[in-house]
């Protein structure tokens, strides 16, 4: 058996498309746009990419988009002060601020005092905490994008067996939140877990994070498995040419017993910035108590 390659690049520029139809009604209903500030501190290489793509995909979706790059020597304070400038601001309806942040900042603290309701990647406590009990607030954008392949792909997802392989703040943590919410029986592992590999062979869904080159092996899947790939790794370079990019699962030999699988690249990543914009539509929404378009 060869899986079905889940196309999270299709995907992802779908939704970005009704992103924009949703953006332009809210133009011409309530004549607002709804605004996103990126905020980039230091010169991550990794970093650059990701911001200069997501300024890209929301100007292209009709939104405002405002870009504040601070230098690394940036203190903490004057970080705090920037964030309290655009929680204040109306036009701003998101607030993004890169990640990983200069060592010398505390990133929960930043995290932390951006306005919940403008908090598009949904790490601030409030929005953690509404994902675990109502699942009202905004929800992180990776995991979410997952969530959105997975039920394309196999509809409804109640009873599955889902293992997620990674239990951080940004994707494993929220991932299983949402699976939970959509009746799957969950388990979580991690660096520490016995036998990881029996656990996986549980698994109906299987979702990889944990940013190791082709760890998740073939004899760890279940025969007709859905795979998520999450990881993203650079191999090193081969003779001239840059190192290939891959993600945490060896895509080559667990095609061969899955029954759907997302690629590296062009699965989950675009789908994490399509569900930034999202979240913008969604948090321009209800900060102003008006229903959202459908996306
Ligand atoms: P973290 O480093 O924060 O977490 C990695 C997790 O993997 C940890 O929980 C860790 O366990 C677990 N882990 C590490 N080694 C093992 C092992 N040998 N066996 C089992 N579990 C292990 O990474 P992130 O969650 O931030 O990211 C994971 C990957 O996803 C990275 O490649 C990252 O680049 C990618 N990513 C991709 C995104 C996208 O848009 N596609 C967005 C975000 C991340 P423990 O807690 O015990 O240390």
């Amino acid at each position: 058996m060869s899986a079905k390659l889940i196309d999270g690049k299709a995907f992802a520029d779908g939704l970005i498309k009704r992103v924009g139809v949703a953006v332009s009604k809210l133009n011409n209903r309530y004549n607002f746009k709804p605004g996103l500030a990126v905020v980039l501190v230091g010169e991550n290489p990794a970093s650059e990419v990701y911001v200069k793509n997501k300024i890209l995909q929301t100007e292209k979706s009709g939104m405002v988009s405002i870009e504040h790059r601070l230098p690394e020597t940036t203190s903490e304070k004057e970080l705090l002060a920037l964030v309290k400038s655009l929680n204040e601001d109306d036009k701003i309806d998101g607030i993004l601020v890169q990640l990983p942040l200069p060592k010398h900042i505390n990133e929960n603290a930043v995290i932390n005092s951006i306005s919940p309701s403008k908090d598009v990647d949904g790490f601030s406590i409030p929005n953690v905490g509404l994902l675990s009990t109502s699942g009202e607030g905004l929800i992180p954008c990776t995991p979410l994008g997952c969530l959105l392949l997975l039920q394309d792909h196999l509809g409804d997802l109640t009873g599955k067996n889902a293992v997620i392989i990674g239990r951080s703040n940004i994707v494993g943590k929220p991932m299983a939140q949402l699976l939970i919410k959509a009746n799957c029986t969950v388990t979580i592992t991690h660096s520490k877990t016995k036998n990881l590999e029996g656990e996986c062979k549980k698994a109906d869904i299987l979702v990889a994070a944990i940013g190791s080159p082709l760890f998740v092996k073939k004899e760890w899947v279940k025969n007709g498995a859905v795979v998520l790939d999450v990881g993203i790794n650079r191999l090193p370079p081969e003779g001239d040419k840059k190192g290939r990019l891959v993600g945490d699962v060896d895509f080559e030999n667990v095609i061969e017993i899955a029954s759907a699988i997302t690629p590296v690249p062009g699965g989950v990543g675009p789908m994490t910035i399509a569900c930034l914009l999202r979240n913008t539509v969604t948090a321009s929404c209800k900060r102003r108590n008006i229903n959202e378009p459908e996306m």
